[in-house]
């Protein structure tokens, strides 16, 4: 009962947890505290020649805009756009570290170039080199951003690197969005902005019908209501005290209509970068310029709102109309444009137009009314964006289904062994059988050819993403490594780390299945004092503990440190590396061919930290007898991994469920206790 207690105080924790790191402003929060000092790497100009292919270095100036980053031009002319990704998506690495591209954009919309200017990865680590992965980063030269899958023009995107699939997945996805929301955000490609294209000859009522023209009426009764005893007195009527119309004029359909072609010519002309033009038009009693604005330069009556944000209209960019070119417009007294505009000011999110009414009161009291005029300018008049590229994990999933289906069929057949464990444990051979076939499928299939080997690196990795930013796409890229973790949590929750260490880790079962070829051909087993083999058990802690500390200080010294997993050269790179990689494992294999899986005994930093959670295991699977430990030590003898004591009880931090303790429990023919019942 306890147990549960305390198991459930660890998921919630651990719930409590998640969802503090998946919230945004709470991952912010972490990302703020850990990333501040995360320098911004700008391009030199050296650096702009390269990624643009020029000979000599061209001027580069920073632009901050929505989505910041630097101009590239050579005297007048406009080169491109360059914008780091670290800078515009905040791209983290599989190490929870940040990977920062320079990614170059050429006017017409490709992607010109792209240099990888930091990362954390663990790419020496897995035998790549810092030159394959600048090789795989210049790659994306060329290719069009209005077809990123490479379907219509342009080259194909580079190979996701296989040994390195996480870090160029993550690198391949950074690059592909920065590209376009910066293509985008510069008007390189259509995306989400004003149609300044498309012409359609429209109606004044059927531009009131589709929303691009928006009116607001205040009655004569209504302001006199308002503002009462104003001086001069507003009459009680139902006429217009003021009747206002606005519209945002930028798209052709919407400007030329009203304003007839050269006048909205004239205009687009006039406009400056980040300035719109709103038509204001209105009549009856009150004038919506009034005359301030002639001293001040300001329009006092008139104001912008968006998302809380004022911006005035000013007598800059102002243009009285005396005519429309719609004969069928309301009968305005005043017509005016008016440039807004500005930085964060966005023309296709909803804003208002506020026109303030002022009078002064008999009394001598200033009184004041507002009207207020939402618009929101029309969806037919924004530009759709560009598809985007399908985040790499859609497509690896979809590439890696039957892998994922074996790995998944693998875990539901495992579970059925070990809810169904006391029944096979009375059939000796057919553990045997069981056991060698699993083992052999996991080292075969899953390892060798589905490369399905957990590692310490990743624990390190997700430990990491969860202070400085969990991200689930990172972990999705892997779809085997995604589907074996997802297992092995829950497993753990019921029969601790041998879900994982007795079946499904290929190193494991190579250990294992080479000590059974040893044994069979006589090869003697080293029994290791109990005192002894206890106190070696701290190698591996201290192991994981080392590389978790390090990892806090420098991923990549973490990650060196982590190459005391043998997992990468015998399983992932089926030992083609270098001599000294390939020299450490046979070291460790003949070891395990005398003290059976010698590295998962003492040295496996991921069997550490699988171990750490095994005391909250829900359930407790393994039987022992009262015999055990006093009368017998058989089982301790037998013990795959040595984790029976000499008074018979099974540490669950060390135990791996390879049941063999439980045949043995089980064969007549070799219990002692249960021969001895059996004599007559
Ligand atoms: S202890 Fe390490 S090598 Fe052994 S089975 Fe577990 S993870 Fe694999
Ligand atoms: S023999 Fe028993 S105690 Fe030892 S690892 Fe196997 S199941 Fe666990």
């Amino acid at each position: 009962m306890m147990r549960f207690a305390l198991l459930m105080v660890f998921s919630f924790l651990c719930l409590m947890g998640g969802a503090y790191v998946s919230s945004g402003a709470s991952a912010q929060g972490a990302r703020a505290a850990t990333w501040d000092e995360v320098a911004l790497i700008a391009p030199t100009r050296e650096v702009a020649a390269s990624l643009f292919g020029l000979k000599s270095l061209p001027n580069v100036v920073r632009v901050e805009a929505a989505v910041p980053g630097w101009s590239v031009s050579q005297g007048a002319k406009n080169i491109g756009h360059i914008a780091s990704t670290w800078e515009v998506i905040q791209s983290v690495g599989y190490s929870g570290r940040p990977v920062d591209i320079l990614v170059a954009v050429a006017p017409d919309g490709t992607i010109s170039g792209a240099r990888l200017v930091r990362h954390s990865e663990p790419i020496l680590t897995l035998g790549l080199s810092d030159q394959d992965i600048e090789l795989f980063v210049a790659g994306f030269s060329g290719v069009d951003l209005l077809d990123p899958e490479g379907t219509r023009t342009g080259p194909d995107m580079p190979d996701i690197i296989s040994r390195a699939t996480v870090t160029t997945g993550v690198i391949r996805d950074s690059i592909l969005r920065t590209a376009r929301l910066l293509a985008i955000g510069r008007g390189l490609v259509p995306g989400g902005g004003i149609d300044r294209l498309n012409f359609e000859p429209r109606s004044w009522a059927e531009l009131e019908t589709m929303g691009a023209v928006r009116s607001s009426t205040v009655t004569l009764s209504e302001a006199r209501a308002a503002m009462p005893g104003a001086k001069p007195e507003i009459p009680e009527g139902t006429g217009p005290f003021v009747a206002l119309w606005a519209a945002l004029a930028d798209p052709p359909t919407i400007g030329r209509n009203i304003l007839g072609e050269q006048q909205y010519n004239r205009m687009a002309a006039a406009l400056g970068p980040d300035e719109h033009v709103l038509f204001v038009g209105s009549h009856g009693l009150y004038s919506h310029r009034g005359t301030k604005w002639r001293r001040s330069g300001v329009f006092d009556r008139l104001t912008v709102m968006q998302d809380g944000v004022e911006y005035p209209l000013t007598d800059k960019g102002y243009t009285r109309i005396d005519k429309l070119a719609h004969e069928d417009a309301p009968p305005f007294k005043e017509r005016s444009l008016f440039h807004v505009g500005g930085p964060g000011f966005e023309p296709t999110q909803p804003f208002t137009l506020m026109l303030t009414a002022e009078r002064t009161a008999g009394s001598g009291e200033d009184l004041s009314y507002s009207v207020a005029l939402d618009y929101q300018l029309p969806a037919a008049f924004v530009q759709a964006p560009p598809p985007e590229a399908a985040p790499l994990w859609h497509r690896t999933w979809e590439e890696k289904k039957f892998a994922v289906f074996s790995v998944a069929a693998m875990q539901i057949a495992l579970t059925l062994i070990l809810l169904f464990q006391e029944q096979l444990v009375r059939r000796k051979r057919l553990w045997i059988g069981i056991r060698v076939g699993f083992l052999s499928l996991t080292l075969v299939w899953l390892g060798w050819v589905l490369n399905g080997q957990l590692s310490v690196v990743q624990v390190i990795a997700f430990l990491q993403s969860l202070l400085t930013g969990f991200r689930w796409e990172t972990f999705l890229i892997e779809p085997v490594i995604f589907t074996l973790w997802a297992g092995v949590a829950l497993g753990m929750l019921f029969w601790g780390r041998g879900v994982f260490c007795g079946w499904l880790c290929p190193f494991g079962a190579l250990q294992e299945l080479s000590n059974l070829a040893a044994r069979r051909l006589g090869v003697p087993q080293i029994t290791v004092p109990h005192a002894l083999h206890e106190r070696l058990w701290m190698i591996k802690y201290t192991l994981f503990m080392a590389i978790l500390g390090l990892s806090f200080y420098s991923m990549r010294e973490a990650l060196i440190l982590a190459e005391v997993e043998p997992f990468k050269t015998a399983i992932s790179m089926r030992m083609m590396r270098a001599w000294p990689f390939v020299a450490f494992v046979l070291v460790l294999l003949i070891a395990g061919l005398f003290i059976e899986r010698f590295y998962c005994r003492f040295l496996c930093p991921l069997g550490a930290a699988l171990a750490i959670p095994a005391k909250l295991k829900i359930f407790d699977w393994l039987h022992r007898r009262p015999q055990c430990g006093r009368e017998c030590r058989l089982c301790e003898t037998k013990c795959t991994v040595g984790a029976i004591d000499p008074i018979g009880r099974i540490n669950p931090n060390e135990c791996i469920l390879c049941l063999r303790c439980q045949v043995i429990l089980n064969d007549p023919q070799t219990c002692p206790v249960l021969k001895r019942r059996a004599r007559p």
